[in-house]
């Protein structure tokens, strides 16, 4: 197989929550980009899965810092380049209903803020404003977010790729990468199922596919999935500004957090936890999701009880050890960056991510601050106990 003749600035593996938004940014800087999935369009993979919260109101300084960037570009896209991404102001409630909930977050405030984040505690009334109905049984109160926010992950991909494409990015689908070109110690290109191409940099983002690329690679990429399932309603009058996080463990002791939200639509959108996590990417909806789910909802948001669920579907989070993407360079190996491991935020993270590399091959500066980077890093202790409560 001959090397393309054409010789790219950056080849992006995969157009997905990461890789898609990554090329965007490094085209729109002016870069010749190319594009490969293995999937026949843009957001495919597990991004179609993601139920569209978009948050920076984490407790970590690297996901809080890219995830700052990401709200930046995802709440102004419209405005910008006149594409409705379906984005939603309307920011994250985590209501509370017991005494360690409600200290543990109270705790985590003080480090939020210190990150410049908008967030508060707020008593049960602002609770039962921001989510109309909502059980006020025992309800403590709870945090508030109010310049978080949703967007559809299915209209954003293509919002992503258009822009790109606009600035020069080539993108090839159902073209799987095989292997790598080397010359010593740098990565100088891919190889494919159906090519060859070479670039100064490659930038991996294969979600839930990283780890294969270990033995390619000849190091560890600790990137393994397990699966979530999630669901849509038939649009409703629109009644729920906030995307909700509850913390409760549900009543059948199935479940840890649940999280929902209505989206531009008025569809209500709806993902939760299991206690135990399904390790693998069996995507085959199970039987006792809807009947779980459908419990927890109406508990917690009585009103919610006459809901039509149109469709629910099952996708993976890619998880690292420690819960935190690995957003680095490789180790020992030059022209290749890792962007994997996004766990159950991928989306949200996926515009800053690609902000972030776009500084550091463009401008050879990092956007984020040393301490952000550092919660990046490959050669971070992923055993080390973090204190990650949102996750
Ligand atoms: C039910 C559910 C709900 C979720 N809700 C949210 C949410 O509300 N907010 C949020 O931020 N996140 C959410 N997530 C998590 C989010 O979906 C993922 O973290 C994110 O999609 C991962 O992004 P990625 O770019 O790493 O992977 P993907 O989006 O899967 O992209 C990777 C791409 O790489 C391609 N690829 C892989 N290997 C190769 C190869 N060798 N050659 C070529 N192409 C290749 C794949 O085809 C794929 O398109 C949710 C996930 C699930 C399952």
């Amino acid at each position: 197989m001959m090397t393309t003749g054409s010789v790219y600035d950056v080849i992006v593996i995969g157009a997905g929550s990461v890789g898609n938004p990554t090329a965007c940014s490094l085209a729109q800087a002016g870069l010749k980009v190319l594009v490969l999935d293995r999937r026949p369009a843009a957001g495919q993979g597990e991004n179609k899965a993601a139920i569209g919260g978009v948050r920076a109101t984490h407790s970590d300084p690297g996901k809080i810092s890219l995830c700052m960037e990401s709200l930046k570009i995802f709440s102004t896209w419209k405005e910008k380049y006149g594409f409705d991404i379906g984005w939603k102001p309307g920011g994250y409630c985590f209501p509370v209903y017991d005494e360690s909930t409600e200290k543990a977050l109270k705790e985590l405030l003080p480090y939020q803020k210190k990150y410049g984040l908008n967030i508060d505690w707020v008593g049960p009334d602002e609770i039962k404003e921001l989510i109309p109905g909502i059980n006020a049984e025992g309800l403590r109160g709870g945090t508030y977010s109010p310049e978080d926010g949703q967007a559809s992950s299915i209209r954003a991909p293509l919002a992503f790729q258009r822009e790109a494409i606009k600035h020069g990015a080539v993108y090839r689908f159902n073209e799987r990468v095989t292997g790598y070109l080397r010359s010593g110690e740098a990565i100088t290109g891919v190889v494919t199922t159906k090519g060859r191409y070479a670039a100064k940099w490659v930038v991996l983002a294969a979600g839930s596919d990283a780890a294969e690329h270990s033995t390619l690679l000849g190091f560890d990429i600790p990137v393994q999935p397990d699966s979530h399932e999630a669901g849509i309603s038939a649009p409703i009058a629109p009644f729920l500004p906030p995307l909700v996080v509850d913390l409760r463990p549900g009543p059948e002791g199935k479940t840890a957090n649940f999280y929902f939200g209505q989206n531009k639509e008025g569809q209500i959108i709806f993902c939760y936890t299991p206690k135990e996590l399904f390790p693998g990417t069996n995507r085959e909806s199970l039987s006792e999701f809807l009947p779980v789910l459908a419990g927890r909802m109406v508990s917690l948001l009585p009103r919610l009880k006459n809901l039509l669920v149109r469709r629910v579907w099952r996708g993976c989070y890619p998880m690292t050890p420690d819960g935190v993407p690995i957003v680095d360079y490789a180790p020992g190996l030059d022209g290749l960056i890792l962007a994997v491991g996004m766990c159950g935020q991928g989306f949200m993270l996926g515009p800053g991510v690609g902000a972030y590399i776009t500084s550091l091959i463009v401008h050879n500066k990092p956007l984020i601050s040393e301490e952000a980077q550092s919660c990046l890093r490959y050669d971070r202790n992923f055993y080390e106990v973090k204190e990650e409560k949102l996750k």
